[in-house]
């Protein structure tokens, strides 16, 4: 089969590799029909997650054709078309039983390699380096899904795959992080980040009850994207201190809740950042937290800060004064996406949102590189890359 290939820092490749089989009873095989690339995968990309090795197959946001079943697999049968939410979990370890998926104990086959790293291991996910259990991804032709018969969401009417392909990742992560930012009706909510997981965070909040979202980012093409949705809009390259303009726009308190829909390859224009990427490109810090520190110190006293970009280390200069002083609260998640499945396709079903709005591109598979590039320099004014095997 096809599939889009890690090949190194800054290169992909679709290349020829073997097709997919059964490995375990309780595993099916997916056609794809539909795969996306993630904000997430440009850090694969860019080369700040470890473990990753030449020829790994890419891609954790798919869905399609359920074409094999292992003889365990009871609720699914060749014909079924399916969504397959991006971590991988068991379905019976204590992890699952309390919906906390995407720390499942049993998915992760190299658990030893991310233990190191983060003291305990999460699930295994798609397509997300080895220390994540080495699974080749979604941006093929077919993909192995592993405890099938746990997973995968039946999609059972005729909705498009465009209207229900991000239930796989970027509706449910922007739900959580919202979810995570604990909202109440009236609400000012903080957003870094006005990407595709960014705007499904602000689209989560307002369906919350928040009063107003502030999203910051630098793109003006982004920027315009949010405030179509309702989002006041707020450009840091514009020369605007955010948190004094966060603190003016919110009577001097700051906002309840801020979301960091960031991670590890936070950019802005002061010395903060040199000082970041250059303790980076010396691999003294892994991770640039720059939008971490600005959502702490901007948050309101008493307020919650909720972290869905993606961070792969360790961070410098963390303000634990501010975090502690202050009474805040910090949470973070790989989103449990088998918790929100059902309820978040109960919402595109009675038309709450139709999560299409974030697609910018459709291409074919041997267009995955060219997607890669112009995500990642934001040409085109790409938003979010559909790719159709
Ligand atoms: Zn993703
Ligand atoms: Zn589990």
């Amino acid at each position: 089969m096809r599939a889009n290939c890690w090949m190194g820092r800054g290169k992909v490749e679709v290349q020829d590799v073997p097709d997919p089989q059964i490995l375990n009873s309780h595993d099916a095989i997916v056609r794809i029909s539909s795969a996306a690339i993630c904000g997430s995968d440009l850090h694969l990309y860019d080369g700040f997650i470890p473990t990753m090795k030449k020829g790994d197959v890419l891609g954790h946001e798919f869905m399609g054709e359920v074409v094999e079943v292992g003889p365990e697999v009871r609720n699914l049968r060749p014909g079924d078309r399916v969504v397959v939410p991006f971590p991988i979990a068991c379905g019976h370890c204590w992890a699952c039983e309390n919906e906390l998926f995407s720390v499942c104990e049993n998915s992760n086959p190299n658990a030893g390699m991310a233990e190191k790293l983060l003291g305990h291991a999460p699930a295994g996910i798609y397509g997300y380096s080895h220390m994540l259990g080495g699974f080749p991804g979604g941006q093929a032709e077919y993909a192995r899904v592993p405890f099938a018969d746990v997973n995968p969401i039946k999609i059972e009417d005729d909705l498009p795959d465009e209207k229900v392909l991000f239930l796989s990742d970027i509706f449910p992560t922007g739900w959580i992080g919202a979810e995570m930012a604990d909202i109440h009706d009236g609400d000012v909510v903080a957003v870094w980040g006005a990407g595709p997981v960014g705007q499904f965070a602000i689209a989560s909040a307002f369906l919350m009850g928040a009063e107003r979202v502030i999203a910051i980012d630098r793109f003006p093409y982004r920027l315009r994207r949010v405030e179509r949705m309702g989002a006041d809009p707020l450009d840091y390259e514009e020369g605007i201190d955010i948190p004094d303009a966060l603190r003016d726009m919110t009577g001097g308190r700051g906002p309840d809740s801020c979301i960091d829909a960031v991670g590890l390859e936070a950019h802005h224009a002061t010395p903060m950042y040199a000082y970041d990427r250059a303790k980076q490109a010396t691999r003294l810090e892994t991770d640039r937290p720059f939008v971490l520190r600005e959502a702490i110190r901007s948050c309101r006293n008493g307020g919650t800060v909720s972290v869905i970009g993606v961070y792969g280390g360790f961070v410098d200069k963390f303000p634990m004064g501010s975090f502690m002083n202050r009474s805040l609260t910090l949470r973070g998640a790989q989103c449990h996406v088998q918790k929100y499945l059902r309820p978040l396709l109960d919402r595109i079903q009675r038309g709450d949102i139709d999560p299409s709005f974030v697609i910018s591109h459709h291409m074919s598979l041997d267009d995955t590189p060219h997607g890669y590039r112009i995500f990642r320099d934001k040409e085109e004014e790409c938003n979010k890359v559909v790719l159709h095997p």
